[in-house]
């Protein structure tokens, strides 16, 4: 079993994710990660993350271990994520590492779950259920804003807007796998739902999804 949830930045597709992962016992990849973990590792390298060949070799040796840093969710390496994955060499050295969970899950899991932003329409077209999580640029800002917050990172609310609204016209603008809701996607908006009622709202879709395709 293969769940795609793809959607903007802080829409909420990775809480989510992670506990319809946690629900069904199935492992969760939170692919944006790789995406940030090579940045990571170009900024610490002292790279620019337009530097394409740098970027492509950090790629290529990348060590997962790195995902598990708490640097890879500073605001600095989510822009620098969003450089890095609008090269199509460093995409394709990430989609192996993202098919080769989907098709093995770690740890025996029964399946997989997997958010990111093409995971239903490039990664994984095959996948048996896919969401597209969306929310209000402003809710999106807000969010983040309480996220950094947390994080101890003191941000502007406008600057954080502008940030997120920049980082999604990237992703939606780039020519390889650009943020695309898949024609076979549901879409859940979770602009006025809490992290709850949101879960609670994508659980009903994949149970609704499972039972269409069973009955079909
Ligand atoms: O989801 P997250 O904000 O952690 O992703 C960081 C960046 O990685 C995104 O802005 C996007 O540019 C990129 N990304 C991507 N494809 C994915 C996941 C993330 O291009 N499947």
């Amino acid at each position: 079993m293969i769940i795609a949830i793809d959607g903007p930045s802080a829409a909420g597709k990775g809480t989510i994710a992670g506990k319809i992962a946690a629900h069904f016992g199935y492992a969760h990849l939170d692919s944006g990660a790789l995406y940030r973990a090579v940045a990571l590792a170009l900024l610490r390298a002292g790279r620019e993350p337009s530097d394409a060949a740098a970027a492509v070799s950090a790629a290529e040796e990348l060590d997962p271990e790195i995902m598990n840093e708490p640097a890879i969710r500073d605001q600095e390496t989510g822009a620098a994520a969003s450089l890095v994955a609008a090269i199509p060499e460093v995409r394709r050295a990430l989609v192996h590492f993202q098919r080769d969970f989907a098709s093995h899950p770690p740890g025996g899991a029964a399946g997989a779950v997997i958010d990111g932003r093409d995971i239903g329409t490039v990664v994984c077209p095959q996948a048996d259920v896919k969401l597209f999580i969306t929310a209000t640029d402003e809710e999106r800002a807000r969010r983040r804003m309480l996220e950094l917050k947390g994080r101890g990172e003191a941000h502007d609310y406008e600057e954080v807007l502008s940030e997120i609204q920049a980082r999604d016209q990237r992703d939606i603008e780039r020519e390889t796998a650009p943020l695309k809701r898949a024609a076979d996607a549901l879409l859940l908006n979770t602009t006025n739902l809490d992290i709850e009622a949101a879960f609670q709202a994508a659980l009903d879709l994949i149970k609704a999804s499972r039972d269409g395709a069973r009955s079909a």
